[in-house]
């Protein structure tokens, strides 16, 4: 594994900023020790989450498949890692990416209305999505509204399933929530299977999956806390067949974007740190409402209070505000650390136009 002197020696010693570290030591060790501590539960990596293909090459050893949301994420997937397995999900899949699904041989396909079912070539695994009203203790985020189907849906589309040769009903896939604890991951697991395993039955799967989604926590004020995988491991049951898909609490570790300083002012009592780059290339504290975590690699002991800002002229460009640091100077180096998912790929990298980042990886 990479240790953080090594990776901080590595950022300050690049040629140019912004850049993007990946930690692939890191992240294959990581990896290993969530397989480890899951050895009945079938892992696919979401790869909306972060889909840099050495990301994937790295992660795909340690992983029984990889989960997409587009036929754009196929492709890439499918050219990445040419024999994994693929499950397909997402709303408002196009007839065009169905046919692909078919054409690209993924595994099985996350059906989320009655609509899309019908349009559906087969032969096809399917996975019916469930919209379930159960009980999420503090999601960050809940995922109900128009993803997968309440009682009547999925009862219509079992239903148009038992009608149609070639397509073959599985099971249930659940998202329901992010930001979980072990603990309550847990608990929706078990109000999931409660749910799920009688309905199957009653419509006639044979040996049924359930599919129990990503949306374990990662905790951006405390980089440190992560996700018990121990715990959520030997807590699930050993039937049905179990399957997850996590993405943050896979990658977001292991990646950093470092810049360096620009300017460093203060205007009206208040002290702005200008960083080359910005939230164009690193969206995640700007949508999670969070400071994102950061390591001034140039100087020690904080000792003032400052906002960090990027380039962009918005006053929304703010990776962490009214924070502790060192004194700081142009030329000093700051890495943004938790930047390995829903991060670059997230970002409105066009905005004002300002050179991209280079990319760099770490094994
Ligand atoms: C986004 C998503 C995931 C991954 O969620 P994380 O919070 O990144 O773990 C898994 N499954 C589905 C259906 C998703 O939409």
């Amino acid at each position: 594994m990479n240790e953080p002197a090594a990776m901080n020696e590595y950022a300050v010693n690049l040629d140019s900023y912004p850049a993007y570290i990946y930690d692939l030591a890191g992240l294959e060790a990581h990896a290993a020790e969530i397989r480890a501590a899951l050895p009945d539960t079938e892992i696919f990596y979401a790869a909306k989450a972060n889909p840099d293909a050495e990301i994937l090459r790295t992660l795909a050893p340690h992983v029984d498949g990889i989960e997409v949301s587009s036929g754009g994420e196929l492709t890439h997937v499918r050219a990445t890692l040419p024999n994994s397995r693929i499950a397909f999900g997402g709303p408002g899949k196009t007839t065009e990416e169905l046919a692909l699904a078919h054409h690209l041989n993924v595994d099985r396909i996350h059906v989320e209305s009655p609509r899309e079912l019908s349009r559906l070539p087969g032969p096809a695994s399917v996975l019916l999505r469930a919209n379930l009203p159960l009980k999420t203790l503090d999601a960050a985020l809940t995922m109900s509204g128009p993803f997968g189907m309440d009682e009547p849906g999925l009862d219509e589309c079992a239903g148009r399933i038992a009608e149609t040769p070639g397509i073959d009903l599985r099971g249930i896939h659940v998202h329901l929530a992010s930001g979980l604890d072990a603990p309550a991951m847990l608990d929706l697991a078990a109000q999931i299977r409660d749910w799920a395993l009688p309905w199957l039955e009653a419509h006639g799967v044979n040996d049924p999956e359930l599919n129990l989604g990503g949306g374990m926590a990662v905790d951006y004020t405390s980089p440190d806390t992560r996700f018990d995988w121990e715990t959520y491991g030997k807590g699930l049951p050993e039937s049905p067949a179990l399957r997850i898909e996590p993405g943050r609490a896979l990658t977001a570790y292991h990646g950093w974007y470092v810049t360096d300083v620009l300017d460093v002012k203060t205007t009206r009592g208040e002290t702005y740190v200008i960083l080359r780059g910005g939230t164009h290339h690193l969206r995640t504290p700007v949508t999670k409402g969070h400071d994102q975590p950061f390591k001034v690699l140039t100087a020690n002991d904080p000792e003032s209070r400052a906002t960090l800002v990027g380039q962009l002229c918005t006053p929304k460009d703010v990776f962490a505000r009214d924070v502790l640091v060192p004194h700081l100077s142009p030329g000093d180096v700051i890495a943004f650390t938790m930047a390995g998912a829903y991060a670059w790929n997230i970002s409105h990298h066009d905005f004002l136009m300002h050179p991209k980042p280079t990319f760099h990886y770490r094994r």
